[in-house]
This record gives C-alpha cells, sequence and structure tokens, in this order.
C-alpha cells in the first residue's frame, strides 16, 4: 500500500525510534541494577505464569475502586491488543498486496473485535481525561503536607495528559485509517467494522485520490504516533503496563509483608545500615517507581495519611519515580543521588508516622511496598544518624536495661502468675508448647487479664504447656520497626538461645507482635517453630473437644481486626467464629472497615510507644468506626489494639466493652 518512498521514510524513523528506545530503556534498566540488593532474575523469570495472569486478567485493579478498574483495564486490554494491530497494519503497509486476515470469518472477527475495542478504549480514555482534568477526582491529588514537590505534581499531570492523549490520538487515527480503508474499498455499511463504517460516511462525497491521501495520513499518524511515544515509555507512568506486572514476579518472598532481610551487623566492611539515599534500596524497591501506577489507593488507605500525618505512600514512590525521570542519566551512569531521600522523597516526620499496618502494601495492585522502604529509612535514622524520636531512644533504654518495654524489673516478669498453677519451662522442660507471654501479657493489667484466661484455657484443656518466666524477654519487634536493628538481633538471639536451649518446638502467642516476629523473623536467627495465635489455638481447643464454652447474650458483637494478625500473618476466621460461637451469629456485625481491609489502631510499627502529635489520632478515628457500629462488646486479639481502642473509646464516650478473645472464651467456658 505504501509508495516506496514511505516504505523507506517509516525504515528510517523506525531505526531512529529504536535507537533511542534502546538508550532510554538501557538507562532505566540500568538505573534499577543500581540498587543495593539485586533481584533475583532466575526466581523471578520462573514467575512468568504469575506475570502473564496479571497482565492479562488485570485482577488486581479491581478490589479496589471496582469501576476505574474495570475501565483502566479495558484501556490496557485495548492497548495490548493494539499492539497487534499495529503490527498488523504495518506488514500491510510495507508488503503489496499482503492481507494477514483474508476475507473470511477470521478476518470479519479480526475488524470487528478491533472495531469494538477501539470504541471502548476511546471511551476509556475519555472517562480518565474528565475524571482528572474536569472533576479534579479528590482520589488523585495529595495533600500540601506532604513531601511533594509542586513541579512533580505538574509532572504528574503532564505525563497523565501526554499518555491519555497519546492513546487517543493513536486509537483514533487509526480509527480514521479504517474509516477510510472502508471508504475506498467497502459497498455499503461495512457490519463488521461498525465504528469505522460510521466514520466513513462522512468522507462519502471524497473522490479516490482524497480518500487514498486520508487512508496513508491515517496510517502514519496512527504509527507514527507509536514511533514517537516508544523512547518516551520508560519516563512515563505508562511504563506500568509491563513494569506493574514484572513487579508481581519480581517482588522478595517474604514470611509476612513487615519482615526485613537481618542487615549482618558482624560485617565490618558494610558503611551503610538501612537506606539514606536512592542507591541503598533494594534493586526492587527503585523498581517500584517504574510499576507504581500513581493511583493514590495505598495513599486512601494510609491510616498515617487519612488522620492528617505528613505521611503518603504513593507520593514516596511519585517522588522516587520523578527523581529518577530527572536524574537519569547521571544516576544511572554513576550509581549514586546527590541528597538523602529524606530531602526529596519523604519527610522524617512520615518516616516516623508510619505504624507498619501493611495495608499500602496489601492495597497496591502492583505488588509496591512502600512501607518496607520506610521501614529502612527509619533503620538508616536510628543507626547512622541517631535521629530518632526521643520516646524511642526512651523505648530502646528499657528494652536494653529490663527486657520490656516498660521498664519494670524482668525479675517480676512472672510475677502476674502468682498463685496460678503456670508450670515453667525449667521445672517442666517436656512440655509439648510453650506459651509465650509477651510483654503486655506479664506487665500490663489489660494484658495481664488475658494471660490469666490462657492460662485458665490450657489447663482445662489439658494442653501439656510451660512458660519462660523470668528466662523471656521482649521479641524486638518495637526495636526493629523503628529502624534500631542493632538492639532487635540482640533479643532475638538472646530469646532464641534460651528457647532452642529448651529444645522448644511449639509456640502459643497472645500479642500478634510476637506472633509475628517468633513465627516469620526468628527463622532467620536460627529460631524455627510451630507457632500459633491464642486464637486459632484456642479455636483448635474447642474443635478438638478438649474444652467446651456455653452459649450466651453478650449482645451486639464486633471485632477488630489487628493489623499484625490479620494483614500481616491472614489470620481472620477464628477470632469471630469464637465470638460467633459464644454470642450467637446473628449478634455479630462487622465494623465497616474489616477483615483484609481493617483500620489500623494506631500502635503498630513501634508507634504505641510514640507520641501521636500531628493531625488526628489514629484510635480516635478508629472509634468512629466502632460508634457507628453500636456494639456492646469489641473483641481483640492484641494487647496493643486493646490499649489503643480503649483509650479511643473512652475519649469518645461510647459504652463498647473492649475484651480480648481469650477474656471472652474464658468466661464462658464449661466447667
Ligand atoms: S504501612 Fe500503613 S501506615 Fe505505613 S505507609 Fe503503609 S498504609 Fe501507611
Ligand atoms: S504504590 Fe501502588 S497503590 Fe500506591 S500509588 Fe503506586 S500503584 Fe497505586
Amino acid at each position: 500500500m505504501l509508495s516506496i518512498w514511505e516504505k523507506l521514510l517509516f525504515v528510517i524513523f523506525v531505526g531512529a525510534s529504536l535507537s533511542l528506545s534502546v538508550k532510554n530503556f538501557g538507562l532505566m534498566i540500568k538505573a534499577i541494577s543500581r540498587g543495593a540488593e539485586p533481584i533475583d532474575w532466575q526466581k523471578a523469570l520462573k514467575k512468568w505464569p504469575q506475570g502473564l495472569w496479571v497482565f492479562f486478567s488485570q485482577r488486581t485493579l479491581f478490589t479496589t475502586r471496582p469501576v476505574a478498574g474495570f475501565i483502566h483495564a479495558l484501556v490496557a486490554w485495548g492497548f495490548t491488543l493494539y499492539m497487534l494491530v499495529n503490527l498488523i497494519d504495518i506488514l500491510e503497509g510495507m508488503i503489496p498486496g499482503f492481507h494477514f486476515f483474508p476475507e473470511h470469518y477470521i478476518g470479519f472477527v479480526y475488524r470487528l473485535f478491533v472495531d469494538i475495542f477501539t470504541v471502548l478504549v476511546l471511551l476509556g480514555v475519555l472517562y480518565f481525561l474528565v475524571r482528572r482534568f474536569i472533576f479534579h477526582s479528590p482520589l488523585l491529588k495529595i495533600n500540601p503536607q506532604v513531601l511533594i514537590a509542586e513541579s512533580t505534581q505538574a509532572g504528574i499531570r503532564r505525563d497523565s495528559a501526554i499518555v491519555a492523549f497519546f492513546i487517543l490520538f493513536h486509537v483514533g487515527f487509526r480509527l480514521v485509517h479504517a474509516s477510510f480503508a472502508v471508504a475506498l474499498h467497502r459497498e455499503g455499511f461495512d457490519i463488521s467494522q461498525p465504528a469505522a463504517a460510521t466514520l466513513a460516511l462522512a468522507w462519502s462525497g471524497m473522490g479516490d485520490t482524497g480518500l487514498t491521501i486520508g487512508l496513508h495520513l491515517g496510517w502514519w499518524l496512527a504509527l507514527g504516533l507509536i514511533l514517537a511515544f516508544i523512547p518516551y515509555f520508560p519516563y512515563s507512568k505508562h511504563a506500568h503496563l509491563f513494569m506493574g506486572p514484572i513487579k508481581h514476579m519480581v517482588k522478595a518472598e517474604r514470611r509476612s509483608p513487615a519482615v526485613l532481610k537481618p542487615i549482618d551487623m558482624e560485617n565490618e566492611e558494610l558503611e551503610q545500615y538501612g537506606v539514606a539515599k536512592l542507591e541503598h534500596l533494594p534493586q526492587e524497591e527503585i523498581f517500584d517507581a517504574y510499576a507504581c501506577i500513581m493511583c493514590n489507593r495505598c495513599q486512601d488507605a494510609c491510616p498515617a495519611y487519612t488522620t492528617g500525618k505528613a505521611l503518603s505512600p504513593s507520593a514516596l514512590e511519585i517522588n522516587k519515580r520523578y527523581y529518577l525521570n530527572e536524574n537519569l542519566k547521571t544516576f544511572a551512569e554513576s550509581g549514586e543521588s546527590a541528597e538523602p531521600m529524606r530531602q526529596w522523597a519523604i519527610s522524617e516526620d512520615a518516616i516516623w508516622a508510619c505504624t507498619s499496618c501493611g495495608y499500602c502494601v496489601e492495597v497496591c495492585p502492583v505488588a509496591n511496598e512502600p512501607m518496607v522502604d520506610i521501614l529502612q529509612l527509619r533503620q538508616d535514622l536510628t543507626l547512622m544518624e541517631s535521629n530518632l524520636p526521643q520516646e524511642a531512644v526512651g523505648l530502646f533504654k528499657k528494652l536494653e536495661s529490663n527486657g520490656n518495654p516498660w521498664g519494670i524489673s524482668q525479675q517480676d516478669r512472672d510475677k502476674w502468675a502468682d498463685g496460678l498453677d503456670v508450670p515453667r519451662f525449667v521445672d517442666k522442660p517436656d512440655a509439648e508448647y510453650l506459651f509465650w507471654v509477651g510483654c503486655a501479657g506479664a506487665y500490663d493489667d489489660k494484658g495481664i487479664k488475658s494471660s490469666k484466661a490462657m492460662v485458665n484455657i490450657l489447663n482445662a484443656a489439658g494442653v501439656s504447656y510451660a512458660i519462660l518466666g523470668n528466662e523471656e524477654k521482649c521479641t524486638g519487634d518495637s526495636a526493629r520497626r523503628l529502624g534500631n536493628e542493632y538492639l532487635f538481633q540482640m533479643m532475638a538471639m538472646e530469646n532464641v538461645e534460651t528457647l532452642n536451649g529448651y529444645n522448644v518446638k511449639k509456640i502459643i502467642t497472645q500479642c500478634p507482635h510476637c506472633l509475628n516476629t517468633i513465627k516469620n523473623e526468628y527463622p532467620d536467627f536460627d529460631g524455627n517453630y510451630e507457632v500459633y495465635s491464642h486464637t486459632d489455638f484456642i479455636y483448635k481447643l474447642i474443635v478438638e473437644g478438649k474444652i467446651s464454652i456455653d452459649q450466651a447474650s453478650l449482645g451486639k458483637m464486633t471485632y477488630h481486626d489487628s493489623c499484625y494478625l490479620g494483614r500481616h500473618n491472614k489470620i481472620y476466621d477464628s477470632p469471630r467464629a469464637l465470638m460467633q460461637a459464644i454470642g450467637g451469629k446473628e449478634n455479630f456485625v462487622e465494623l465497616s472497615r474489616h477483615h483484609d481491609k481493617g483500620y489500623c489502631c494506631g500502635a503498630g510499627g513501634g508507634r504505641m510507644w510514640l507520641e501521636e502529635t500531628i493531625g488526628e489520632k489514629i484510635n480516635n478515628e478508629r472509634s468512629k468506626d466502632i460508634a457507628a457500629c453500636n456494639a456492646d462488646i469489641l473483641g481483640v486479639a492484641c494487647p496493643f489494639c486493646q490499649t489503643m481502642l480503649v483509650d479511643g473509646i473512652n475519649a469518645a464516650g461510647l459504652k463498647t466493652k473492649v475484651k480480648d478473645i481469650a477474656v471472652i472464651v474464658s468466661e464462658k467456658l464449661r466447667a
């Protein structure tokens, strides 16, 4: 179809576009490779079915914002189809007389399919343009207190417009091309291309020369735009189309979302602990910047952001991306960035505001992990800069000298069990289970109530168990989450030594933070155990008939999902089942934000021990859900949640009683 000169020109354009693209893609790949820990590409490539499934199904977009997610999927599917369409158009343009799909039903289906998707893609892109530029959707905005430069915000708007108009014009010109083809070569209304045939009616008065010029113009504009866009691809947010599904493949396997790779504290050659600059991030987390859709789903979910703190997980990813865009060549070639990330990616206030609730990780459609960046940024502030909140300094001292965050004597750790029938491991080394009491369970009044309830249940069930008593120490969860990897490792190794010394195999915990640390982090320190949450264990005892409970009226009941039990360890069912077994299914109602979409209490990530002075208190925000639910009993399965929610409920003047699941069960234990 093309003349020899057109073909020549097209080959020259393809050559120019390819050489620019190779250069720009090369810079992008080099920039990612400047990260600290390499991506395991062998492992990643084995996950190709997962990547393909995410790419073709677009399923990760539907879990939140189903309407926008579906329309985004339509555009993505249409754009993918258009890659094939472009290839066919090129072949048909370059090879005289070549028709990829001959004139039978396959050709009919192909033309119909392309025609329908053309319209869907155009409508989808128009929807996104209207949503962003006319309705200024609040979901796409970032509050001014978050560290994000005005130039970056302008960059997002510009890039969104470029991508949208590129798709609009590329697909639009292809439709124009098809319409001229219909006008030139088809008799009557071509039902295999209703949209192109409708547009062709507009050219009905034109002669063959005009139609041929239109045909060539449509071809050139549609394909010329693609050639112009490909080199821009690594700079555009459109890169997420491929980088998103690939991120699902390269994502490191963690036992739970907040588990960090241990720092080799013995390595004297190590010059940097944690992350200060972009190049200190693992490659996978630099990759996140390219995978990011800039959809703000993580920001919407973030309890720190939604209560007015300076933290936006999406702003962190977007800042990384625009920093890379602006410094791509220098960073890719030197491997060094000029300023620390806290100057341009995320403020110090924001770094300390994170509760490590894991919601940003859970909700991200491209498997990004902003929380992991934040926890590593804390390591730098704590270990390299000694620049941390005063309350954290006090906490570390108490952990170091007393082995617990309350700073009460280690010798008093098992005082709560005075007068109770609670065996110690030292006296009962053949016990099948270790009941890990935890610091709250040993020192905090509400926690002690739960410990006593657990003992009541374990004794009633005849479980062979023992506690460590004064040999137990804090797991180090808060120290690790607050960036003190050194202290965490010290505490972890001490506890593992004690546990392995008693040859402990099975552990029951009543604190999700202890559960998470012992189950998911101690294996890195040679501590491998079967770890149960108390809710799962109690439920198991009931199912096995080892204990039975009386049904009783508890009034209207609800349950608050602890982030470290739910999102971090996927334990959602047993607490609900236990409450419903006692108080009746019909009396159980869910909080508006629950299960994997549960809202944090504000205590995770070591925030339990820090003042919350910016914005609204997260526990007060959570209490609004509790007020709306108007339940008589709020079940909890975490001592930190219990403390935070009792405070929130009291501040709101609610009558809801907060009870640990173990206490609820223990009170209704059949004798
Ligand atoms: S882990 Fe939670 S608090 Fe931290 S950034 Fe993510 S959503 Fe926000
Ligand atoms: S990190 Fe994920 S959820 Fe957050 S803006 Fe980027 S793509 Fe959306």
